[in-house]
């Protein structure tokens, strides 16, 4: 059995089922048996695989990108660049690689990493050795001034709650226990929710919709800022325009498992409502687009085909395999989108279309 199921069973016991968006920040945070807290899942040995880490394309042209937006808003002394979730590190490495040669950009970036996990910390510490970072745990907590933001499987990551349209109002779903005490889904009574009431004209009873309270923080702060001093931000996740269904769900070792079975040893993530962020962010936004688009319109192809010159054999098949992942609606293409946040009266950052 897992550590954090007993934790959990007391906890319900004591106070009641408790919404999805608890048992994910749990799951995923408990400062000792949470599951990124704990360990560095990524990778072929871990539970899954993100694009900075299938190839270094995906991080060099996001870079690129956030270097020529910084251009278009004439190329301001300090910036911030930031990452949330950064994972290994890898996205901000490439990126940093790939713009070294953008004049005047490094001597203005100060690097911000917004990560919770103290076992990714240190591999962040390992891939960025040479660089000098500030660690932060919210994007509250980075210093003010033009800001440069990445977020590629960040949001999915945070806490959501579900609603199911029971007559004019919403039973929640929750987490609560069966008789032998193991965890089980429950359901609240019906009650009206205000912030759904829009949701009741393009809902029907029985259908689901997710909401997810700190993705509206965070992209509104990320927004604020963003409006007050310049810069952009590029969001990557799977997801969609307005949130309709159950997207929540666990994976361990690359396989779907049941989200309850194994508390703290299974990644859970939802699906990202990628209009809540637009809404939330008090300033542009360029539109939602697919991430194989992005990165064609960021030249991707021309791109490995230059690194595809020094490969061959399995190294060359790998290579192409990648590009396809990264880049092919059957793979990675169409369900990761992305959506940039950038100042009122300043183009979004190339790759992408308001
Ligand atoms: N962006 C990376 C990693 C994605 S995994 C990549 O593309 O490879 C999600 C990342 O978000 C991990 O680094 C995890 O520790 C971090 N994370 C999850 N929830 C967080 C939170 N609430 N605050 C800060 N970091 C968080």
């Amino acid at each position: 059995m897992s550590a954090l199921a007993p934790i959990l069973a007391a906890q319900i016991r004591a106070t009641g089922p408790m919404t999805l968006a608890e048992y994910m920040q749990t799951c995923l945070l408990h400062p000792r048996h949470g599951y990124y807290t704990t360990r560095d899942p990524l990778g072929r040995a871990g539970d899954f695989i993100t694009a900075p880490e299938i190839s270094q394309m995906f991080g060099e042209l996001l870079g690129l990108s956030l270097a020529q937006a910084w251009l278009d808003q004439g190329a301001p002394e300090r910036v911030i660049m930031a990452e949330a979730g950064p994972g290994r590190g890898t996205l901000m490495a490439d990126a940093l690689r790939a713009t070294r040669k953008v004049p005047g950009f490094h001597a203005a970036l100060q690097i911000c990493l917004i990560e919770a996990s103290p076992a990714l910390r240190k591999v962040q510490g390992e891939t960025l050795e040479r660089e000098d970072i500030l660690w932060v745990e919210r994007v509250a907590d980075l210093p003010e001034g033009p800001l440069l933001l990445i977020a590629n499987e960040f949001f999915d990551a945070l806490p959501i709650r579900q609603f199911i349209r029971a007559g004019g109002g919403w039973r929640e779903r929750m987490v609560g226990l069966d008789a032998q005490n193991d965890l089980q889904m429950a359901l609240s009574p019906p009650a009206p929710v205000p912030a759904l009431a829009p949701r009741l004209a393009d809902t029907r009873e029985g259908d689901i919709v997710e909401t997810c309270p700190q993705a509206v923080t965070i992209t509104a702060e990320i927004g604020s800022r963003i409006a007050r001093h310049g810069g952009a931000a590029l969001i990557i996740d799977y997801g969609g325009w307005h949130s309709l269904g159950d997207t929540f769900q666990a994976l361990k070792g690359h396989s779907p498992v049941d989200p309850l079975a194994r508390p703290g040893e299974a990644d859970l993530t939802a699906h990202v409502d990628f209009e809540a962020l637009a809404r939330a962010a008090p300033c542009a936004h360029s539109r939602l687009t697919p991430q194989g688009v992005f990165l064609e319109r960021l030249g991707i192809t021309a791109r490995a085909q230059a690194l595809a010159k020094g490969l061959s054999g399995a190294r060359l098949a790998a290579h192409v395999a990648a590009h396809r992942r990264l880049t092919h609606p059957d793979e990675m293409g169409t369900l990761f989108k992305v959506l940039a946040v950038h100042p009122d009266g300043t183009p979004p950052p190339p790759g992408l279309s308001d």
